[in-house]
């Protein structure tokens, strides 16, 4: 499936605007069990062997600690009473957060732009992509393999927050529209292992429309999106001054041991997908 359908028409930005919202390419987000949804679509031609840009924070001479293998962020472990961490192909679930696993959104993830304010353990929430709380012992998450898994907290430990921002999710806001709903306050913001610029190739229409819309930083390379600058760009935009990006690329970013370190899908992985995620301690 190419994502390169757009054509020019005389109304040509309605066009794409429709187009771009009906293409299904959108990326990730598959909980274990929802009905199979496309993620960041598979390219015919792919870059794979390039090395692995830069993301905007300047991410990826990238190891994950060899004792634990869990990736956190430095910048949230600054913050009271949470904990978080992203998931990796050895740690789909970030054992931190076992805990509280169980007791999560019961979600569905579909590359909109919904956030949705949990205030109850196994909350059913539908079609969403973006989940934030202040209740503690319940995690919010979101599911990811490419797309950009976000997470933040409030600085005082608070409220918590992550996001699910693929290439669809970030055209059309999803980061400007759930920090509207988190309402203000002093954010911080980790930007998680996601696919680089390099790896990332799309079409010529699709890559044309974000530069229309993001201007040319967000495409580095021709036809190849910069999702984590994106994502950068939406936070500060929204007010979040602190921000982090951990974890390396998804697509190619390897183990000692030549071992791909996170489930891509652009690289084939469908139904298994790493988890990112936060909680407040119960003694909050
Ligand atoms: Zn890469």
């Amino acid at each position: 499936m190419g994502i390169g359908v757009l054509r020019a028409s005389p109304n040509r930005g309605q066009v794409r605007s429709r187009r771009l919202r009906s293409a299904g390419v959108g990326p990730a987000g598959l909980d274990p069990g929802s009905p199979r949804r496309p993620s960041i679509a598979p390219k015919k031609k792919r870059a794979a062997q390039r090395p692995c840009a830069q993301g905007a924070g300047g991410a990826l001479s990238f190891r994950p600690p060899k004792e634990t293998g869990l990736i956190t962020s430095a910048l949230l472990n600054t913050i009271p009473n949470n904990h978080h961490g992203f998931g990796t192909a050895a740690e789909l679930v970030p054992a931190v957060l076992q805990p509280v696993w169980d007791e999560r959104p019961n979600k569905r993830q579909v590359h909109g732009t919904r956030a949705v304010h949990i205030v109850e353990v196994r909350q059913p929430v539908g079609d969403a992509d973006a989940f934030h709380t202040a209740t503690p012992g319940i995690p919010v998450s979101v599911i990811t393999a490419d797309c950009v898994p976000l997470l933040l907290a409030r600085r005082d430990g608070g409220h918590v927050a992550a996001v699910h921002a693929g290439w669809r999710g970030l055209y059309d806001g999803i980061i400007g529209q759930t920090l509207a709903q988190l309402g203000g306050g002093d954010w911080v913001a980790a930007i998680g292992p996601a696919i680089c610029a390099a790896c990332y190739e799309v079409g010529a229409e699709l890559a044309d429309s974000f530069v229309q819309r993001f201007g040319a930083a967000i495409v580095p390379t021709y036809r190849h999106l910069d999702l984590r600058a994106l994502a950068q760009r939406q936070l500060e935009e929204g007010g979040v001054a602190a921000i982090e990006h951990v974890g390396g690329c998804t697509h190619c970013a390897r183990a000692d041991d030549g071992s791909f370190l996170f489930r891509s899908y652009r690289r084939g992985d469908r139904n298994s997908q790493q988890h990112a995620g936060l909680f407040i301690h119960h003694d909050h």
